[in-house]
Protein backbone atom coordinates (compact mmCIF):
# COMPACT_ATOMS: atom_id res chain seq x y z
CA UNK A 1 0.00 0.00 0.00
CA UNK A 2 1.41 3.57 -0.68
CA UNK A 3 2.32 5.39 1.87
CA UNK A 4 -0.26 8.28 1.64
CA UNK A 5 -0.62 11.33 3.93
CA UNK A 6 -3.65 13.79 3.43
CA UNK A 7 -7.23 13.09 2.94
CA UNK A 8 -6.80 14.07 -1.05
CA UNK A 9 -4.79 11.71 -1.97
CA UNK A 10 -6.96 8.64 -1.61
CA UNK A 11 -9.73 10.69 -3.83
CA UNK A 12 -10.22 9.65 -7.78
CA UNK A 13 -11.45 12.36 -10.08
CA UNK A 14 -12.93 9.98 -12.98
CA UNK A 15 -14.02 12.61 -16.15
CA UNK A 16 -17.11 12.57 -17.91
CA UNK A 17 -18.93 11.32 -14.93
CA UNK A 18 -22.20 11.05 -14.73
CA UNK A 19 -22.43 13.28 -17.71
CA UNK A 20 -19.28 14.54 -20.73
CA UNK A 21 -17.31 17.45 -19.18
CA UNK A 22 -18.02 16.60 -15.51
CA UNK A 23 -15.05 15.97 -13.65
CA UNK A 24 -16.41 13.85 -10.64
CA UNK A 25 -14.58 13.50 -7.49
CA UNK A 26 -14.61 9.72 -6.34
CA UNK A 27 -14.44 8.98 -2.30
CA UNK A 28 -15.42 5.21 -2.76
CA UNK A 29 -11.71 4.98 -2.72
CA UNK A 30 -11.12 6.76 0.36
CA UNK A 31 -13.77 4.84 1.78
CA UNK A 32 -11.90 1.60 1.06
CA UNK A 33 -8.90 2.11 2.45
CA UNK A 34 -8.38 2.01 6.25
CA UNK A 35 -5.98 4.62 7.18
CA UNK A 36 -8.09 7.02 4.30
CA UNK A 37 -11.15 6.33 6.09
CA UNK A 38 -9.68 7.21 9.53
CA UNK A 39 -7.86 9.89 8.78
CA UNK A 40 -11.05 11.65 6.97
CA UNK A 41 -13.47 10.80 10.37
CA UNK A 42 -10.81 12.19 12.42
CA UNK A 43 -10.37 15.52 10.43
CA UNK A 44 -13.92 16.24 9.91
CA UNK A 45 -14.39 16.04 13.82
CA UNK A 46 -11.47 17.84 14.65
CA UNK A 47 -12.55 21.19 14.84
CA UNK A 48 -15.89 20.05 16.92
CA UNK A 49 -13.49 19.11 19.88
CA UNK A 50 -15.51 19.45 23.08
CA UNK A 51 -18.52 20.91 21.41
CA UNK A 52 -21.67 19.49 22.28
CA UNK A 53 -23.25 17.56 19.45
CA UNK A 54 -26.49 15.69 20.07
CA UNK A 55 -26.61 14.02 16.69
CA UNK A 56 -25.52 13.62 13.43
CA UNK A 57 -27.10 14.23 10.35
CA UNK A 58 -25.72 12.69 7.12
CA UNK A 59 -26.67 13.74 3.67
CA UNK A 60 -27.82 10.75 1.05
CA UNK A 61 -25.95 8.81 -0.40
CA UNK A 62 -22.34 9.21 0.67
CA UNK A 63 -22.71 11.38 4.05
CA UNK A 64 -24.66 8.11 5.03
CA UNK A 65 -21.50 6.50 5.49
CA UNK A 66 -18.80 9.39 6.64
CA UNK A 67 -21.87 9.97 9.18
CA UNK A 68 -22.23 6.98 10.55
CA UNK A 69 -18.63 6.54 11.33
CA UNK A 70 -18.77 10.41 12.48
CA UNK A 71 -21.27 9.40 14.64
CA UNK A 72 -20.11 6.11 16.16
CA UNK A 73 -16.81 8.43 17.24
CA UNK A 74 -19.09 10.93 18.89
CA UNK A 75 -20.67 8.42 20.61
CA UNK A 76 -24.72 9.87 19.11
CA UNK A 77 -27.20 8.50 17.13
CA UNK A 78 -27.21 8.94 13.41
CA UNK A 79 -29.86 10.70 11.34
CA UNK A 80 -30.47 10.24 7.05
CA UNK A 81 -31.68 13.33 5.41
CA UNK A 82 -32.98 11.41 2.00
CA UNK A 83 -34.41 11.41 -1.26
CA UNK A 84 -38.04 11.55 -1.56
CA UNK A 85 -40.06 8.47 -1.06
CA UNK A 86 -37.45 6.78 1.01
CA UNK A 87 -38.01 6.74 4.42
CA UNK A 88 -40.82 5.18 5.81
CA UNK A 89 -42.28 7.15 8.61
CA UNK A 90 -44.25 10.70 8.79
CA UNK A 91 -41.53 13.40 7.13
CA UNK A 92 -41.12 16.66 6.30
CA UNK A 93 -40.11 17.35 2.85
CA UNK A 94 -38.01 20.36 1.32
CA UNK A 95 -37.64 20.78 -2.35
CA UNK A 96 -34.27 22.78 -3.85
CA UNK A 97 -32.68 23.59 -7.10
CA UNK A 98 -30.57 21.63 -9.29
CA UNK A 99 -28.59 22.54 -12.51
CA UNK A 100 -31.48 21.11 -14.17
CA UNK A 101 -34.72 20.99 -12.52
CA UNK A 102 -35.34 20.14 -9.15
CA UNK A 103 -34.95 17.60 -6.14
CA UNK A 104 -36.61 16.89 -2.63
CA UNK A 105 -35.06 15.96 0.53
CA UNK A 106 -36.99 14.00 3.15
CA UNK A 107 -36.46 13.38 7.42
CA UNK A 108 -38.92 11.95 9.45
CA UNK A 109 -40.85 14.45 11.85
CA UNK A 110 -39.68 12.64 14.79
CA UNK A 111 -35.91 12.48 13.88
CA UNK A 112 -34.03 15.39 16.19
CA UNK A 113 -35.49 16.78 19.81
CA UNK A 114 -36.45 20.40 19.86
CA UNK A 115 -33.05 22.13 21.07
CA UNK A 116 -30.53 19.33 19.77
CA UNK A 117 -27.31 20.29 18.33
CA UNK A 118 -26.85 18.95 15.22
CA UNK A 119 -23.49 17.94 12.66
CA UNK A 120 -24.49 18.06 8.87
CA UNK A 121 -21.96 15.46 7.43
CA UNK A 122 -21.70 15.40 3.47
CA UNK A 123 -18.96 14.54 1.35
CA UNK A 124 -18.75 17.47 -1.39
CA UNK A 125 -19.94 20.54 -0.92
CA UNK A 126 -20.69 22.11 -4.69
CA UNK A 127 -23.09 24.88 -4.59
CA UNK A 128 -24.95 24.02 -1.00
CA UNK A 129 -28.00 23.35 -2.56
CA UNK A 130 -28.58 19.84 -1.19
CA UNK A 131 -26.69 21.10 2.16
CA UNK A 132 -29.26 23.74 2.57
CA UNK A 133 -32.26 21.95 2.29
CA UNK A 134 -31.05 19.43 4.58
CA UNK A 135 -30.68 22.60 6.86
CA UNK A 136 -34.05 23.59 6.65
CA UNK A 137 -35.06 19.95 7.57
CA UNK A 138 -33.17 20.12 10.70
CA UNK A 139 -34.71 23.78 11.82
CA UNK A 140 -37.90 22.54 11.02
CA UNK A 141 -37.59 20.34 13.72
CA UNK A 142 -36.83 22.73 15.98
CA UNK A 143 -32.84 21.42 16.26
CA UNK A 144 -30.05 23.82 15.96
CA UNK A 145 -27.11 22.92 13.02
CA UNK A 146 -23.51 23.70 14.79
CA UNK A 147 -21.70 22.84 12.10
CA UNK A 148 -21.42 21.50 8.44
CA UNK A 149 -18.54 19.33 7.85
CA UNK A 150 -17.49 17.86 4.10
CA UNK A 151 -14.43 15.99 2.83
CA UNK A 152 -14.20 18.39 -0.45
CA UNK A 153 -15.15 22.07 -1.26
CA UNK A 154 -15.36 22.74 -4.81
CA UNK A 155 -15.53 26.74 -4.02
CA UNK A 156 -15.92 27.86 -7.44
CA UNK A 157 -19.21 26.45 -6.94
CA UNK A 158 -20.28 29.23 -4.20
CA UNK A 159 -21.38 26.51 -1.69
CA UNK A 160 -19.25 27.99 1.31
CA UNK A 161 -20.18 31.37 0.42
CA UNK A 162 -24.15 30.29 0.59
CA UNK A 163 -23.95 28.54 4.15
CA UNK A 164 -21.75 31.05 5.45
CA UNK A 165 -24.14 33.55 4.37
CA UNK A 166 -26.58 31.46 6.39
CA UNK A 167 -24.70 31.73 9.46
CA UNK A 168 -23.49 28.40 8.77
CA UNK A 169 -19.94 27.28 10.35
CA UNK A 170 -18.75 25.16 7.61
CA UNK A 171 -15.41 23.02 7.83
CA UNK A 172 -14.13 20.92 4.79
CA UNK A 173 -10.97 19.10 4.49
CA UNK A 174 -9.50 19.80 1.01
CA UNK A 175 -10.82 22.02 -2.13
P1 LIG B 1 -24.58 20.66 -4.14
O1 LIG B 1 -25.99 20.48 -3.65
O2 LIG B 1 -24.51 21.37 -5.46
O3 LIG B 1 -23.70 21.30 -3.10
O4 LIG B 1 -24.00 19.23 -4.46
C1 LIG B 1 -23.54 18.41 -3.45
C2 LIG B 1 -24.13 17.05 -3.56
O5 LIG B 1 -23.87 16.49 -4.83
C3 LIG B 1 -23.50 16.14 -2.52
O6 LIG B 1 -24.49 15.32 -1.91
C4 LIG B 1 -22.50 15.34 -3.30
O7 LIG B 1 -22.43 14.00 -2.85
C5 LIG B 1 -22.98 15.40 -4.75
N1 LIG B 1 -21.86 15.66 -5.70
C6 LIG B 1 -21.76 16.66 -6.59
N2 LIG B 1 -20.62 16.58 -7.30
C7 LIG B 1 -19.97 15.50 -6.85
C8 LIG B 1 -18.69 14.89 -7.17
O8 LIG B 1 -17.89 15.32 -8.02
N3 LIG B 1 -18.38 13.78 -6.46
C9 LIG B 1 -19.18 13.28 -5.49
N4 LIG B 1 -20.36 13.83 -5.18
C10 LIG B 1 -20.76 14.92 -5.83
Amino acid sequence: MANHKHVRDYIRTIPDFPHEGILFRDVTSLFADPRGLRLAVDQLLAPYAGERIDAVVGLEARGFILGGAVAHQLGTGFVPVRKAGKLPGAVHAQDYELEYGSATVEIHQDALEPGAHVLVVDDLLATGGTAKAGISLIEKLGAQVIGCAFVIDLPELGGRKLLEGMGMDVHTICD
